[in-house]
């Protein structure tokens, strides 16, 4: 076999939730109706974020979904 490493990044479709592996045609969406799916969303206004974030309590949040935690290494 051919494989590469096993650890394959996997998303999940935005509008469903199913995996959604990069090689897959609609990614980040599972399909293509879920990718209209969630720009049906936008359209109707579900959300609100039309710029890119800067909020600060914004951040933070996103932060602490991610996992990702400032370990004093981007202190000024
Ligand atoms: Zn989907």
């Amino acid at each position: 076999m051919a494989t590469k490493k096993k650890s394959v990044k996997v998303l999940r479709c935005p509008s469903c939730g199913m995996l959604v592996r990069p090689k897959d045609e609609d990614f980040p969406f599972c399909s293509d109706r879920c990718r209209k799916i969630d720009l049906g969303k936008w359209a109707m206004g579900v959300y609100k974020i039309s710029s890119p974030i800067l909020d600060p309590e914004v951040l933070e949040d996103l932060g602490e979904l991610g996992g990702r935690h400032s370990d004093g290494s981007e202190n000024d």
